[in-house]
């Protein structure tokens, strides 16, 4: 899709330059060289030429809040991912955090010949399988605990616990030895053809393997796989997030739950509310544990704040802003644990929580909901 297409696809020509996108987004709000409302009125401007070299186009979250409060309904994430492939076809590229290494761990995935080991997380505990009908999609998680141990964070628990839920529910899933990164942040950082050759990997070992259904826990491979690999690929794979198959499971009885006795809170991830409308399953998943006190924070749901870094690119000052904005919100609820439902936030905040300017009131314990699930699950 050319910029044109994106105009067009995007609604921007309907642009009625009111502001408020720029009013709500959480980046503006500290940068204030930061405007969406001005990058559509550029990409607009048929004679101008600088927009493709402009710096601030990686600068976005794609976190949707902005097109929740439109008037033109226009969908400015996709304008954005349309002027960042755009970008990248002329040689402009994000900065990358952390010299690049997750952006150049993806491209290496890219290779057919890549043998991964990437299994070896999985407890002697656990049943999986190799064939089957069910697959849980484990995503760039056995790369990200070696990648940010700095961070402190252990997101693999979150692959355990998917995998003990789906067991609890008689589910065995499929696990593919060489899965690959989904794709998601080269796709949002403009690297369309690198995208397509991780999609295309994962969709011919998927077919290999016989599976029709695909769990996921990560917001983002869900978000991939649900709305932007079919844009390009012939896959009719059912998807489905790891929240919905624990309210199933609720449903139909087929878990119970021991007491929990905190006072939490719930982020929700932008990918999994404003992206794709999951917002009552997770709720549902932690008002089900006897004992849990549940305290939403006062931005919530369609107003949640973003974890304030997407795709690995352009973490700044303005992120760690974000970020300890939206811990003190957290904190301030009073909750002592705060629910992450992404392993992406759960990095992202345990960083923040490590800078120097993060004080008392910006501390709090965090862990995975399918985390807290499994360990409540009474056997
Ligand atoms: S909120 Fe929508 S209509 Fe208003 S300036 Fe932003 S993009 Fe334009
Ligand atoms: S998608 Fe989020 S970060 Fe990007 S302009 Fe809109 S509100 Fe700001
Ligand atoms: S907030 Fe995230 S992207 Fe930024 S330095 Fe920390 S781990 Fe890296």
């Amino acid at each position: 899709m050319n910029l044109k297409e994106a105009v067009k696809k995007s609604k921007a020509y309907l642009c009625l330059e009111c502001g408020k996108c720029t009013g709500i987004c959480p980046i503006s709000k500290f940068n204030r060289g930061y405007s969406p409302r001005i990058l559509v009125n550029k990409t607009l401007r048929k004679n101008d030429t600088t927009l493709l070299k402009d710096k601030n186009i990686w600068n976005c979250l794609t976190c949707r809040l902005c097109d929740e409060q439109c008037p033109a309904d226009i969908d400015y994430i996709e304008l954005t991912q349309a002027i960042r492939i755009e970008a990248q076809r002329i040689g402009e590229e994000a900065f990358c955090s952390h010299g690049g290494a997750a952006q150049s761990l993806m491209r290496i995935m890219t290779s057919e010949s890549l043998q991964q080991k990437r299994l070896d997380w999985i407890d002697k505990n656990l049943k999986v399988a190799g064939t089957g009908e069910v697959l849980y999609f484990v995503g760039c998680l056995p790369y990200f605990d070696a990648l940010f141990t700095e961070t402190g964070v252990e997101t693999l628990r979150a692959a355990r616990a998917t995998v003990k839920i789906l067991n609890h529910i008689g589910v065995t899933p499929v696990i593919l030895h060489q899965e690959r990164c989904c794709g998601h942040d080269l796709l949002w950082s403009g690297d369309l053809e690198n995208f397509k050759k991780l999609a295309e990997q994962n969709i011919n070992e998927i077919k290999k393997c016989g599976a029709k259904k695909i769990i996921f826990s990560c917001p983002e491979g869900y978000r991939t796989f649900k709305l932007d690999y079919p844009k390009y690929f012939d896959c009719d794979f059912e998807v489905q997030y790891i929240t919905d198959v624990i309210s199933e499971a609720i449903s139909n009885k087929n878990v119970k739950f021991k007491d929990f006795n905190k006072t939490v809170t719930f982020q929700d991830p932008c990918r999994l509310g404003r992206h794709l409308g999951v917002y009552d399953t997770p709720r549902e998943a932690i008002t089900t544990i006897p004992k849990i006190q549940f305290i939403e924070m006062p931005r919530t749901r369609n107003r949640a704040i973003c974890c304030g870094v997407s795709a690995w690119m352009n973490c700044s000052t303005f992120s760690k802003s974000i970020q300890l904005m939206r811990l003190k919100e957290a904190k301030k609820t009073g909750a002592n644990l705060l629910i992450l439902s992404c392993p992406k936030c759960e990095i992202h905040f345990n960083c923040a929580m490590k800078d120097e300017k993060a004080g008392k009131d910006a501390k709090i314990e965090t862990i995975q909901l399918v985390t807290l699930v499994a360990d409540a699950i009474e056997e």
